[in-house]
């Protein structure tokens, strides 16, 4: 049996492979999925990890229910990435109207479906429609205005690097209520943690919420939040029972929590 391994600088996480089950190349990024022996499946692109069957909800449940719940009636909402249909299926459990996905790479969308199974149907529902195409091309054309719009990019690249940019953010800081994207990790990726914050602080009010993923870089994930309000417990206490949503990482104790942030981190973001 072998080792997948993904470096980040000067350190490494090493997960164990029974099988590959995908290996190919797209336009856009080499899709790899593997069986691991104790993390289930595992989408890789581009050599990164994007997600294991046996952590993903940790990432997409904060990703997704942060901001939903932060939004008093969330009907309308974008995702811009997220191929793989994982923040699509959380999306869908607040009973939204409209769910609008644009992922770049059709490709992911087809793995995922076939393979990966990871949207529970999502890439069904009739309340979903996919576009191909880049997201920053996406927004900048789109009339709609959104009640929730989710960033789920890949660690930048080429082609996932206009997602963190000033220019991207201004766009859709204006088409939605309540906006988010994930941020990296503010451990392992400072530089694009900081580069992220620091391009939406310049257009929107925003704020730092963190979570745990054992399978990203240190296990300390990050999300950056825009939104009018924020709500208090008992708020997202009453919505999260109104809306009758399950989950497996998810509760309104750690949404609330996730907005503290350790010492180390307030002071690099004072700083920067
Ligand atoms: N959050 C996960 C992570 O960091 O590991 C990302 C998962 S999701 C698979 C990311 C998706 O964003 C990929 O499928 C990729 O093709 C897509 N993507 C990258 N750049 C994009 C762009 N400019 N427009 C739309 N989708 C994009």
């Amino acid at each position: 049996m072998e080792w997948f391994e993904e470096s980040y600088g000067n350190f490494a996480l090493k997960i164990r492979i029974k099988e590959v089950l995908v290996d190919l190349r797209t336009d856009y990024q080499r899709i790899q999925v593997f069986q691991t022996c104790d993390f289930g499946k595992m989408l890789v692109l581009d050599g990164k990890i994007q997600l294991t069957e046996k952590d993903e909800a940790f990432y997409h449940e904060m990703l997704v229910h942060v901001p939903m719940f932060e939004h008093r009636n969330p009907e309308k909402v974008l995702i811009i990435g997220g191929g793989d249909g994982g923040s699509l299926r959380e999306v869908l459990k607040h009973g939204v109207e409209d769910a609008v996905l644009v992922e770049i790479d059709e490709e992911v969308v087809n793995i995922s479906k076939k393979i990966l199974k990871i949207d529970e149907g999502a890439f069904q529902d009739d309340r979903v429609s996919i576009h191909i195409e880049d997201g920053i091309e996406f927004v900048r054309e789109s009339k709609e205005r959104f009640d929730v719009l989710i960033v789920d990019g890949t660690d930048p690249n080429q082609y996932s690097r206009s997602l963190m940019s000033r220019e991207f953010y201004e766009r859709c800081k204006k088409i939605c209520d309540v906006f988010v994207t994930q941020s990296q990790s503010p451990f392992a990726q400072k530089e694009y943690f900081m580069q992220i914050l620091k391009n939406a602080r310049e257009v929107m009010e925003a704020r730092v919420y963190t979570g745990f993923v054992p399978t990203y870089p240190s296990g300390f994930w990050s999300y950056v939040i825009s939104s009018q309000i924020f709500s208090s417990l008992d708020v997202i206490r009453e919505r999260f029972e109104k809306r009758g949503v399950k989950t497996r990482y998810y509760n309104p104790e750690i949404h609330v929590a996730s907005f503290s942030l350790p010492e180390w981190l307030k002071k690099e973001i004072v700083s920067y």
